[in-house]
């Protein structure tokens, strides 16, 4: 029986847009120098006008941050510190609402997954990093590990609150200032975390919010005032920023992107491991760097697995990211848009068959049907590059040794999945794949107090955690007593 479900759309009337959002640099909003707009990617109306962050403009946050960090925020005891992260962490949690609205719209992703993971998520993680402010010193760097100084934060689109709290709580926890830059298709909740910041009366300079594109974050990272860089975004643009840090002396952490592996063997339990495998790639349209755009099903039980998967894609609802029924929303930008397209294309050249979800894509606005790709050759670009879109990239094995092979072979190694019953095989297999985070019988499980990161093309460092706060902390010479923060 198939149900008709009456739409059931989240009210726009909880956010106040202005028209037009300057730079949050010193604890309020300047004008800076000139200005881009803001659209929603479902219906391709502009939402408002966004400051375009100059040199000029990085260089006055860059300053407003080394004010707050060398009069207020370093010199600050720990318990002070974790005071304001608490409250920020309450006014996310109040705001909840007002945040997901604001992503959805400017974000293109579902409202529920805003409303239950993004903004829950965000706040989570301002919440256990105020719990570490005042116990760095037990941490594990040393009684007194120092704060690295001014940090230039860098963010992509696809979860801009979340990937704001990532970079943003641990840095302040830590005892640095920060500048951050968030992605230009999506700016507004940076901008009313912002108004958050204000709200929470911690003190000007300490978070500096600077709009802007490519060339804003190029400015910030080539700055001669940061200390400390935090990437995350693709991988191009990753080692361009290496290559920069490397002759400064920058201290950075690359989160860059991943093609994650889901391996179903032939004991799983099938509606378990397709409700994973769905989840694990269709969430947020699979804009997401530790997706699993790549499945592995060994052979013996492919073709009943598939038949199960396509089954519940065709369920799967495409449409208004505002309207609570859907699951499949716009993909956020035309760029991201032909760049699937065009990887689906080269993919279906290299002989894989497509299969696509029945779905009637909106007239407006920027969508993707969520597709099944199966017969891909391992060495098809599909499934070496990450796509970043609801597509699935399908092969089969026999035996694990050739899934390792497989798993192992992509230049990526964020994260994993593998779906079994017997405890011995999950653990050789969770031991033998490099990947950053191993899921078992489960995909896409977050928490802050679990570290987060890749190897290899996926970049280095690790956010969230005890392993998170290293990067915030000069650990070199963490064994000094004397002269670091107050905790
Ligand atoms: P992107 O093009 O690298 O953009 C990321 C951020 O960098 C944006 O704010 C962007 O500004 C800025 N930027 C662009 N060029 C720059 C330059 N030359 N110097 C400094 N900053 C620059 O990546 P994206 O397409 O927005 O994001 C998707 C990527 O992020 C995917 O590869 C995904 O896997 C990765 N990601 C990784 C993680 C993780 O934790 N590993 C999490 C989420 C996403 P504009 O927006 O103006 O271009
Ligand atoms: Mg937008």
């Amino acid at each position: 029986m198939r149900f008709e479900y009456a739409p059931a759309p989240e009210s726009r009337a909880v956010i106040t847009l202005r028209d037009s959002y300057g730079l949050f640099i010193g604890g309020s909003f300047v004008a800076g120098s000139s200005v881009f707009k803001t659209i929603s990617p479902a219906t391709e109306d502009v939402l408002a006008e966004v400051t375009l962050g100059g040199a000029e403009d990085v260089d006055r946050a860059v300053a407003a941050a080394r004010h707050a960090y060398e009069r207020t925020w370093s010199v600050m005891p720990g318990k002070e510190r974790g005071k304001y992260l608490f409250r920020i962490a309450r006014l996310i949690t109040e705001r909840a609402r007002e945040l997901a609205v604001l992503e959805t719209l400017d974000n293109g992703m579902p409202i529920l997954q805003a409303r239950d993971v993004d903004v829950p998520l965000a706040s989570a993680h301002f919440f256990y990093h105020a719990g570490w402010a005042d116990k760095l010193g037990y941490a594990g760097f040393g009684p007194s590990p120092r704060p690295l100084g001014v940090a230039g934060q860098v963010i992509p689109w696809n979860f801009p609150l979340l990937m704001l709290a990532w970079k943003i709580a641990p840095a302040l926890a830590c005892g640095n200032t920060v500048v951050l830059k968030p992605a230009e298709t999506t700016p507004l909740t940076a901008l009313l975390f912002a108004e958050i910041c204000a709200d929470a009366d911690l003190p000007p300079g300490v978070v500096n919010v600077v709009t802007g594109d490519g060339g804003t974050g190029h400015s910030l990272v080539a700055h001669p005032g940061i200390d400390k860089i935090a990437f995350t975004g693709a991988r191009s643009v990753g080692k361009e920023i290496a290559r920069m840090c490397a002759v400064s002396g920058k201290r950075l952490t690359l989160e860059l992107g991943g093609t994650a592996t889901n391996i179903v063997f032939d004991d799983a339990d099938v509606d378990q491991a397709v409700e994973g495998i769905v989840n694990g790639i269709f969430f947020n349209q699979g804009h997401v760097c530790c997706t699993g755009s790549r499945l592995l099903v060994q052979e013996s039980v492919a073709g009943t697995f598939l038949d199960a998967l396509r089954s519940r894609m065709a369920r799967l609802r495409l449409g208004d990211p505002l309207d609570r029924n859907t699951d499949i929303g716009a993909i956020n930008s035309r760029a991201q848009l032909d760049k699937i397209t065009s990887l689906v294309s080269s993919g279906t050249a290299d002989g894989a068959s497509r299969w696509s979800a029945p779905c009637t894509l909106p007239d407006h606005g920027f969508w993707f049907p969520p597709t099944l790709l199966t017969e891909v050759p391992s060495a098809s670009r599909i499934m070496q590059e990450e796509i970043f879109g609801p597509v699935l990239s399908v092969a089969t094995f026999s035996t694990p040794e050739e899934a390792l092979v497989k798993a192992n072979g992509a230049p990526y190694g964020l994260s994993a999945g593998v779906w079994t019953q017997q405890g011995a095989l999950l653990l050789q297999m969770s031991s033998a794949l490099r990947a950053g985070v191993i899921w078992a019988n489960t995909f896409n499980r977050f928490d802050p107090s679990s570290p987060f990161g890749g190897y290899k093309e996926s970049g280095f460092g690790r956010e969230g955690g005890r392993h998170g706060l290293e990067a915030y902390l000069d650990v070199v010479s963490a064994g000094d007593v004397g002269g670091g923060i107050g905790v």
